[in-house]
Order: C-alpha cells, then sequence, then structure tokens
C-alpha cells in the first residue's frame, strides 16, 4: 500500500440492466467494507438509481462527461454558444445531481472514441473547476510496451493533464486527482501486469509528479492500478509501495468478489 487512503473504482462500463444494477447494488450494500474508500462508475441512466440507493461509503462517479459549458437550466440560462452537444453530458450537469466524481480518459475513450490527450486534460480540468474528484487513467499499449515507450507515454499524457490544470482558474490537483495506471494489454485480458512492473510505473509516476508538479502533490495524489484485477490477484498487488487501490472493470460487476477486491488494503 502506498501513501494515501486506499480507493477501489468499480467501472461498470456499458453493461446493466435496470434488474441487474439493482441487484449488484444490493450485493454491494450488503458486503462490509473496511477503512477504504469506494467509487463505482455506473452508466449515466443509472447514476440517479445508485446515488439514491447505494449505503455509504460507497460513492458515485460517471464514466465521462463533456468538456464544454453544458445548459443546466435551459429556461433560465439560454444561451446559445452552451449546450449544442447532442449526447453528452457535461460537468456542470454531474455538478448539479451531486455526483461526485468522474472517470476520464479512459483507455476505451482514448481508443475508440479518439480522446487526445489535449482533450482529455481539458476534461480533467474542467471537471476540477467544477469541483469534480477525477480518475485519470493512464497506460500504454503492449506495442509501446515492448518498444520501451512505456514512460514516454505516460509521461505525455500526465502532461497534458498538468498544463491544464494549470492554466485554468481555480482548478488544482488537490488530493482530489486519481491516477488510476492501467496498461491498455492487461485490461480485460486476464493477463494482469507483475508487482514489478506496476511497482515501476507507479514510483516513476510519482517521481514525476515531484519533478513536474510538487513534491505536496505527489504526496498526495493516489495511484490505482487497474487491469483484470480480481478477488484472486488483489492482495499481492495491494501490498505494492507505490499502490493506493484499484480501478476494476470486469470484476466489479460482481458484487461479492469487488468487496474482497475493496477490502485487501486492511
Ligand atoms: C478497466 O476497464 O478500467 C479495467 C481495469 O477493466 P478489467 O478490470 O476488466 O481489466
Amino acid at each position: 500500500a502506498g501513501n494515501g487512503r486506499f480507493i477501489v473504482g468499480g467501472n461498470w462500463k456499458c453493461n446493466g440492466t435496470r434488474a441487474s444494477v439493482k441487484t449488484l447494488i444490493e450485493e454491494l450494500n450488503a458486503g462490509e467494507l473496511r477503512d477504504v474508500d469506494v467509487v463505482v462508475a455506473p452508466p449515466f441512466l443509472f447514476l440517479d438509481e445508485a446515488t439514491e440507493t447505494l449505503k455509504a461509503p460507497y460513492e458515485v462517479a460517471a464514466q465521462n462527461c463533456w468538456v464544454e459549458p453544458g445548459l443546466v437550466d435551459p429556461t433560465h440560462h439560454y444561451d446559445s454558444d452552451t449546450g449544442a452537444f447532442t449526447g453528452e453530458v457535461s460537468a456542470e450537469m454531474l455538478e448539479d445531481l451531486r455526483i461526485p466524481w468522474v472517470i476520464l480518459g479512459h483507455s476505451e475513450r482514448r481508443n475508440l472514441f479518439n480522446e487526445s490527450n489535449e482533450f482529455v486534460g481539458k476534461k480533467v480540468a474542467h471537471a476540477r473547476f467544477h469541483g469534480l474528484s477525477v480518475i485519470v487513467c493512464v497506460g500504454e499499449t503492449l506495442e509501446e510496451r515492448e518498444s520501451g515507450k512505456t514512460m514516454d507515454v505516460i509521461f505525455a499524457q500526465l502532461k497534458a493533464v498538468a498544463t491544464e490544470i494549470d492554466d485554468k482558474e481555480h482548478s488544482s490537483w488537490g488530493s482530489q486527482v486519481v491516477i488510476a495506471y492501467e496498461p491498455i494489454w492487461a485490461i480485460g485480458t486476464g493477463k494482469v501486469a507483475t508487482p514489478e512492473q506496476v511497482q515501476d510505473v507507479h514510483a516513476k509516476i510519482r517521481q514525476w509528479l515531484a519533478d513536474n508538479v510538487s513534491e505536496e502533490v505527489a504526496k498526495a495524489t493516489r495511484i490505482q492500478y487497474g487491469g483484470s484485477v480480481n478477488a484472486g490477484n488483489c492482495s499481492e498487488l495491494a501490498r505494492l509501495s507505490d499502490i493506493d487501490g484499484f480501478l476494476v472493470g470486469g470484476a466489479s460487476l460482481k458484487g461479492d468478489d469487488f468487496v474482497k477486491i475493496c477490502n485487501t488494503s486492511a
């Protein structure tokens, strides 16, 4: 375990029906959580249900949000410059619904929806501006790892975030920005990174933060590992000195397994 309070995220991705979400929430509520922060990210349509029915200490995250001002109340703030982003959900709306967290820069957003480093950086700064806590995902492809580019890729992803946060007034790292290191080759593949690979990247991310942001931020920033984490492999990873939590995809859809993963830190 690292420096900060352990934090586990559950990314439900584009999964679930009204009925399955209800069951999963019941399973989560029935689990006993130790001293840990837990953030679950249902699809937008189920955010309200999750907010209403998940008990503390569970908190809720959106899986994405838009980067430009979006209309919150069209009857009071009609402005033709805002809101013309069909299909998007704005940070303002998440703030309005008191959704405390948002996941940004997931590799599926970067790769399937062509979100660039700069775009993700802008989103992070915009979400922070609206007071949202952010889990920002970084990570390399297998090809990038094999050609020795892992840290170049990750540092470029981090730099785009750091630049935008610096440039945007009233926006900051605080302890509300969590970094999720998710090697793309380990996501949904059952191929978990080795403890050595995880510790190596996490320590380098922390050093980058110390060198490029501040010592304070490097200490306060929690770094999660994500990529095929399950109830069987989480304990070994949780012991690593620079790991502050997990971001879990597949296994977060099974209530019992997810609760086990959340409790690994203790
Ligand atoms: C993810 O998508 O963030 C993830 C880590 O997925 P999985 O746990 O299924 O590999």
